[in-house]
């Protein structure tokens, strides 16, 4: 075969699926290379079958074992610890490993101390209380850190308290419609809904001088099922740490947005004030709570009855408040800049070096981290082990592929965050991110890419068997699942066969994809998990009740390897821009009919849709390219990547220029879940009709930006 057929043939299923939706069944039926970007899939699918042999359970069962044997907070002795061995099983698979350090501002908690008094004086509550269970002794140890918040402002307050429901937009908006004022209030509100950090933001900005973060009973607890040690779900006890780092404004080491904290950047090159307007901490002070001590505060408080939706699963009617109590919150924190340490091991590429495949995961745990993030570990180390096989066998990519094990990620993304912005440009040439967070913490597969690689997703996950017999592919077809954080406010997506979630953010996909345009994709196995971020996160809960056999750390292991495998040394990068530029039309068009409601109704949306329109054209005819010599696949690979790159604005977006991706931005005012076309739905949220306005014009220069690269294919 010539390569002008070949071509036109390996992405015949991508344009089909443009032109006829309904078509994709027949697109599956066909051959697997077809769709994978390979002329001769044979080879690569006898690779892929030595690969698959290699990752095994009882090694990552040891793997998860010994990175979760001490709580690893990042910066501490035992996340060092944590990095020395994960380089030590880079090199021993032989990868060229070193240990890159960065210098990072992080608080660690001196004093956290919660105490609430009723009307009459007596006290209601003098806490926090120590997580603890009978029958798991892990969360006794002297090493785990307090309950704290990172990114709290450090402050000793006393005051009245209102309760807040998720904490979201609305519930602030319910508030004050009952007009009541949160000037001088303490903020009690639970956990779930939106990001923490969009929680603390809002109740800053209405003058609240603290907020407690609480587990409801409903939403992770007894509600759900079984607390631990009996069940999964959260116990009594249980505490949810977490940042509350404005993420959505910028991620990363808060002192340093856009530059690499590295040891040698000097004091003036780090900004002065991070809580300050354009910084990504807030002011106030924070604290988690469990609903052993949330009670209290909750039962005691007056008010009108709250709304029905308000009311969780503590045995008394919830009230808003204020009144019936004072609380008094201190938060001492010890902010530090402190040396965090990122793993990074390189198999360089015989044919395309400059072109990167990077697989992460980050190390770092709030205390032990067996599901988060471990379980993302154990099955990265056993997909680097596989890959290791193969290259003692005389195999090597195509493209060079590289391994990354990020530190501070819990803080806010930090380590994958300043890694990126210290390779800068380096990364217009990466050409693929896959992520690993909450590798498994139960048997239900679900994904989340950019829309050009979610069909490259399902392929993949045809080629890998379930524990449950079948191909991953199968069982997630039957039981379609996608993480709660992973919604997003995209329109539905008519004719795909399984559903693949949008990228906002939460973990260390968003630097890659949101700042540097590197397409991205995020896997995990989900169950029921009821102690994130808590003690309870340790071995003892992941082998009774996630993974006993660790069978998935196995398939994680082996999807994340055929990922990385399969994007290094296909001939034709296997991106799909038919779906891509089809998902990017719906999302106009369900702009276009939002925005009269929201009295923008004079928009004209005709020369995005236009660009859009274009981008398509240009899809199908790159796929179907008439003479392409066969010096030019590299020439046609680039302008394939760079078509990703076209879709960033070098304004970034209004209020935050460190997100630059006109498609894909985690909420302003939900932190983990994407808002799609971002720049355009918050302005018409907002709602302002001259950012709008504004904000169509970068997304239809964006748009015929990617269109001609993709024209310049033919
Ligand atoms: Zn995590």
């Amino acid at each position: 075969m010539n390569l002008r057929t070949r071509l036109a043939f390996l992405v015949l299923p991508a344009v089909l699926s443009i032109v006829l939706p309904s078509s994709r069944l027949a697109a599956q039926a066909m051959p697997p290379q077809a769709s994978l970007g390979y002329s001769d899939f044979g080879a690569e699918a006898r690779l892929e079958e030595k690969f698959l042999a290699v990752p095994d359970p009882k090694l990552a069962g040891e793997e998860l074992k010994t990175l979760t044997i001490e709580p690893h907070l990042a910066a501490t002795p035992e996340d060092r610890k944590t990095a020395d061995y994960v380089a030590s099983k880079f090199r021993a698979a032989g990868l060229q490993t070193e240990i890159v350090p960065y210098r990072v501002l992080l608080n660690w908690p001196k004093v956290v101390r919660v105490e609430a008094w009723d009307d009459r004086g007596h006290l209601l509550i003098s806490g926090p209380t120590p997580e603890h269970v009978e029958g798991d002794p892990a969360a006794d140890n002297p090493r785990v850190v307090m309950p704290f918040n990172g990114s709290s402002g450090s402050g000793d307050v006393t005051a009245e308290v209102v309760y807040a429901n998720y904490g979201r937009a609305e519930d602030f908006n319910e508030l004050a419609a009952r007009n009541i004022d949160l000037h001088g209030k303490i903020v009690i509100c639970r956990y779930g809904s939106n990001f923490r950090g969009v929680k603390v933001y809002l109740a800053q900005q209405r003058g609240a001088v603290g907020v407690l973060i609480y587990s409801d009973p409903q939403d992770d607890g007894y509600s759900k099922g079984d607390p631990w040690p009996m069940g999964p779900w959260r116990p009594e006890t249980g505490v949810q740490r977490g940042s509350v780092q404005f993420l959505f404004k910028y991620p990363g080491d808060p002192e340093t947005p856009g530059v690499a904290s590295t040891l040698d950047l000097p004091d003036s090159a780090r900004i002065p004030n991070p809580s300050g307007s354009d910084g990504s901490q807030p002011y106030i002070i924070s604290i988690p709570l469990s609903y052993h001590d949330a009670e209290p505060i909750l039962r005691a408080l007056k008010g009108p009855s709250a709304p029905q939706s308000w009311q969780g699963a503590l045995p008394f009617r919830y009230h808003m408040g204020p009144g019936g109590e004072r609380v008094h919150l201190v938060s001492q924190q010890d902010y530090q800049r402190r040396i965090i340490w990122d793993v990074i091991g390189k198999i360089e590429g015989s044919q395309e070096p400059d072109a990167w495949v990077i697989v992460g995961n980050h190390r770092d745990a709030w205390v032990y981290g067996a599901v988060d993030p471990n379980s993302g570990t154990a099955a990265m180390l056993e997909a680097a082990r596989g890959i290791g096989t193969l290259l003692r066998q005389g195999w090597r990519p195509r493209r060079t592929i590289v391994f990354c094990s990020w530190d501070a990620e819990e803080e806010g993304l930090i380590g994958s965050t300043e890694w990126v912005e210290q390779q800068g440009r380096a990364l217009d040439h990466a050409v693929a991110y896959f992520n690993v967070d909450v590798g498994v913490s139960g048997p239900d597969f679900t994904a989340s890419a950019v829309p050009s690689l979610k069909e490259f997703i399902r392929n993949i996950a045809r080629s890998v068997p379930s524990p449950l017999g079948g191909t991953v592919y199968q069982t997630w077809r039957l039981k379609p699942s996608v993480d709660s954080e992973h919604q997003s406010n995209a329109p539905p997506i008519t004719g795909e066969d399984v559903h693949l979630g949008d990228l906002g953010s939460g973990s260390d996909f968003t630097p890659f994809l949101q700042h540097a345009g590197v397409p991205a994709t995020d896997i995990e196995s989900t169950g029921p998990y009821g102690v994130y971020h808590s003690a309870f996160d340790d071995f003892a809960w992941f082998t009774k009740n996630a993974d006993p056999h660790f069978l998935y750390l196995q398939q994680m292991a082996r999807v994340l390897g055929l990922e990385a495998m399969r994007m290094a040394d296909a001939d034709l990068l296997p991106y799909d821009y038919g779906a891509y530029s089809h998902e990017i039309s719906v999302y106009i068009e369900a702009a276009k009919h939002r925005a009269p409601e929201a009295g923008l109704g004079s928009l004209d949306f005709a020369p995005a849709l236009a660009a859009a329109a274009r981008f398509s054209a240009a899809a199908q005819r790159a796929y179907a390219v008439e003479s392409a010599p066969s010096g030019d696949l590299a020439r046609l690979n680039l302008a394939l990547r760079q078509t990703e790159t076209a879709l960033l604005s070098d304004a970034g977006l209004p209020h935050r220029p460190w997100y630059r991706h006109t498609i894909f931005a985690p909420g302003e005012l939900t932190g983990y879940a994407a808002v799609v076309l971002p720049g355009v739905n918050e302005a018409i949220d907002a709602p302002d009709r001259n950012l709008a306005a504004q904000q169509l014009q970068v997304l239809t220069q964006a748009l015929n930006r990617a269109a001609s690269v993709l024209e310049t294919v033919h």
